[in-house]
């Protein structure tokens, strides 16, 4: 079989990979704390549930639109107002079949092959990925760092441009260390943006995963910048509802209905039951999400009181539900991957390697797990580093 080029650019998504090895062991019988996947461990809102039951009961579920259901948009759209301000029309808003989707389609009507896009480190593992398989090249780009997280270096980024530099992947709340960049921070980007006459594409899929009284920061909030950024966002993280497989993205109508036409013949209407679903949480779940949040906040408290205690430096997360400790003086030459594969065989916990992420003296762990999980994980990592 030939294999295109395209595909031979690109590896298995690592998070997957990992978390259906640590569930492959668990369904062997071996006792395996997966910490690996960002994926919450609680259910979709009850109100979220309850549609889908309802609508799959009444046979109605048929295609809609390749844009989405045009109430699930306007539902979207309020949402954006809500949480991003400003005004926000339906026909700037494609759903999508994910987070994910919501990412490639973009990307695959924003390049050409050959161009360059800004990732600044670190980035969610798919990212790097993503952008090769539209033929374009991902241009990797260091952050400062302090106790409270990872911050953009524009002069990094300045330093990075190049005649063939379309524009930027950002991620606030960050995946995987937490880290939630400030209004500042994220006016800088968009300026930068504009000056140079790029495009931001900001992943916002943890936005109402904030704490500490933080905020979300969005580029498409700036006064100028709403019409170079596009947001993509999902019902992934703070709906737990991974498996509903929602996202979107909007922006200038130009793109979404770009996007909606890549979808019409690439992957037709996204799923009706998900948006069904998605749609009925969005509209009554707002309730919901402070105590979504406050579990999150106890989690964390937690894990990093722990981590600390073994003496592993971590920036504070400040949002989304990762903790990105660095293993530097752990590591041999086989780096994060090498540490991520010895603690599996011998401790069976599965954490993920930082190189996925741009920064390999890191692992990553996920927190969206219970409390006996997160212990058990640092007991295991105690032992673990005690041999190392
Ligand atoms: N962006 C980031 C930063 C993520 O962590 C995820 C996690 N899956 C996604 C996008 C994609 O989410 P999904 O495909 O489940 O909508
Ligand atoms: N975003 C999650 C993670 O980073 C889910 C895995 C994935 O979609 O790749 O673990």
């Amino acid at each position: 079989m030939h294999l295109s080029q395209r595909i031979g650019r690109i590896e298995p998504s690592i998070t997957l990979a990992l978390d259906a090895r640590a569930k492959a062991l668990r369904a062997a019988g071996r006792d395996v704390v997966n910490m690996a996947v960002g994926e919450p461990d609680f259910a979709a809102p009850q109100v979220a549930r309850r549609a889908a039951i309802e609508l799959i009961e009444s046979g109605d579920v048929k295609y809609t639109p390749a844009a989405g259901m045009p109430s699930l948009r306007d539902a979207i759209a309020s949402h954006l107002e809500r949480t991003r301000g400003g005004s926000w029309s339906r026909a700037e808003v494609t759903v999508c079949h994910s987070a994910k989707t919501a990412l490639s389609s973009t990307l695959g009507c924003l390049v050409e092959d050959g161009d360059e896009v800004l990732v600044p480190l670190p980035a969610w593992a798919s990212y790097f990925d993503q952008v090769r398989l539209t033929g374009a090249n991902p241009v990797l780009v260091p952050s400062h760092r302090d106790a409270q997280g990872f911050h953009p270096d524009l002069e990094g980024l300045r330093a990075a441009l190049t005649p063939k530099t379309r524009g930027l992947m950002i991620n606030t709340p960050n995946n995987p260390s937490g880290s939630v960049w400030s209004r500042e921070e994220v006016d800088g980007i968009a300026e930068f943006a504009l000056e140079h006459g790029l495009w931001v594409l900001s992943d916002e899929i943890y936005g109402e995963l904030i704490y500490d009284g933080g905020t979300l920061a969005s580029p498409s909030s700036h006064p100028d910048a709403r019409r170079c950024t596009l947001v993509v966002d999902g019902a992934s993280k703070a709906f737990a509802m991974t498996g509903y497989r929602m996202g979107y993205v909007a922006g200038p109508e130009e793109l979404t209905s770009a996007v909606a036409t890549m979808q019409s013949q690439a992957n037709g209407s996204p799923n009706k039951v998900g948006q069904v679903a998605w749609e009925a949480a969005l509209r009554d779940v707002p309730g919901e999400l402070e105590e979504v949040r406050a579990r999150f906040v106890a989690r964390r408290d937690h894990i990093l009181a722990g981590l600390e205690a073994l003496g592993l430096e971590t920036p504070r997360p400040r949002g989304a539900f990762y903790a990105f400790p660095n293993v530097a003086r752990f590591l041999d030459e086989r780096g994060s991957v090498g540490f991520c594969e010895d603690l599996l065989e011998s401790q069976l916990l599965t954490l993920v390697p930082g190189v996925a992420f741009g920064l390999d003296d890191h692992v990553r762990l996920s927190y969206a797990t219970d409390m006996a999980s997160i212990d058990a994980a640092l007991e295991r990592l105690g032992a673990f580093l005690e041999t190392r």
